[in-house]
């Protein structure tokens, strides 16, 4: 029988993929970009809604009670999720991390993390699995993430100020209801935990000292993010934009802090110690020190898009193939295609160009609550 080949329209976004024919029956194994970058980490959106209106992220008057998110028929349901995770291990993807909107909003979430705990990488090791939340359900859910095979954990918390934490989360959230989550968090092991805060000067910059004393001997890896520009609602201004050096010279001079090398080639944040042992904390600086040379990431969208940067503007159609009945080798092969031809590079483009650059301005990003954080 000869195999179906999988018209390149169907998967492709943009005319700069070149025109090749679609190598059907890949071989499995690992996958370079065109600018030799391997396939490691997916991240997978489950879901494009969330119960929290960051201004960063979702901002109200955007994402208000008249927009309109997909619908469920358009959701991956959990088995073409796995069958696409499968075959991205068999490619070289050693991580997954289940991200949205607000994951842990996707019904049964517990039932798709026990059927990607099943996957083993080529080399038999167990797939590392992880997710990221706004924490507001997380109290109620750890022990049963936990029971299903989530291994870890990161938790998103903008500050310890109550007032300033509802301010940004603008849904009125408090503070101590995402501490409860992350204490369950902690008493159910998963572990190590990880805490991101992003910085918006002038928003939530006076919170740095305070929640790096907090999550000081909790174990807790605390982690700083610079305000991205990604989407094309939140309004970013570079003014706005605390850069990475100047939350680690802050620190530095509260607590002292060393350097630490990188876990592992493509890690994004840069890790420092504090000098009195009191654990370990990172900087994400995708707007002042971008990290493009070595990122291995790719972006599943809750409708089944890929996406090979966080600033896309548009994803290639996977959905279309799993329910076009195309067979795993020939989905394999499409991916692969995809990644070798990618060359992404937005951050370190955009620091390349004056902040006011209207090729900057112009370009269309998708939206990360969609896309997947
Ligand atoms: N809702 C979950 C949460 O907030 O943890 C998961 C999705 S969220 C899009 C993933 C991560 O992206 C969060 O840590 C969030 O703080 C971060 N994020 C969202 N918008 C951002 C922006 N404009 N700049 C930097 N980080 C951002
Ligand atoms: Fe929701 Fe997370 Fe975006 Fe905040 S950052 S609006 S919690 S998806
Ligand atoms: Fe990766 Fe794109 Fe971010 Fe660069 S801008 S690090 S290519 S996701």
């Amino acid at each position: 029988m000869t195999e179906k080949i999988i018209p390149l329209a169907d998967i492709r976004y943009a005319s700069s993929l070149p025109h090749v024919p679609m190598q059907v029956n890949a071989p499995k194994g690992l996958l370079s970009d065109a600018l030799g970058r391997p396939l490691r980490d997916l991240r997978i959106s489950v879901t494009d809604r969330c119960n929290f209106r960051c201004s960063y992220c979702m901002p109200r008057e955007v994402f208000g009670k008249d927009y309109a998110f997909l619908p469920q028929s358009s959701l991956l349901s959990f088995e073409e999720i796995t069958r696409l995770a499968r075959i991205f291990v068999a490619h070289g993807v050693e991580k997954i991390r289940l991200t949205g909107g607000e994951p842990l909003l996707r019904k049964n979430l517990e039932v798709l993390i026990e059927m990607l705990a099943k996957l083993e990488t080529p080399a038999g090791h167990p797939l590392d699995i992880t997710l990221t939340t706004n924490a507001s359900l997380l109290a109620k859910k750890a022990r049963s993430l936990k029971g299903a095979g989530l291994q870890r954990v990161t938790v998103s918390l903008d500050g310890l100020n109550d007032a300033t934490f509802r301010h940004m989360n603008d849904v009125d959230f408090p503070v101590a209801d995402v501490l409860k989550g992350i204490d369950m968090a902690h008493q159910v092991g998963l572990a190590p935990l990880k805490i991101n805060m992003v910085v918006k000067r002038g928003t939530n910059d006076s919170e740095i000292i305070p929640m790096a004393r907090h999550f000081r001997h909790s174990g807790a890896v605390l982690r700083f993010i610079e305000y991205m520009d990604v989407g094309a609602t939140n309004g970013w201004r570079m003014d706005e934009v605390m850069p990475s050096a100047q939350v680690i010279e802050r620190i530095r001079s509260e607590f002292g802090l060393a350097a630490l090398d990188a876990n592992y080639a493509g890690e994004t944040a840069e890790r420092w110690r504090y000098l009195d042992g009191a654990g370990e904390i990172g900087v994400i600086s995708s707007v002042t020190q971008a990290f493009c040379g070595d990122c291995n990431r790719a972006r599943l969208s809750t409708e089944g898009k890929l996406f090979l940067c966080l600033f896309a503007s548009q994803g290639h159609d996977l959905r279309s193939l799993l329910r076009g009945h195309y067979g795993d080798d020939q989905i394999a092969g499409a991916i692969s295609h995809i990644w070798q031809a990618r060359s992404d590079r937005y951050s370190e483009l955009r620091a390349a160009l004056p902040a006011d650059s209207t090729a900057i301005k112009g370009l269309k990003r998708v939206e990360m609550s969609y896309i997947g954080g």
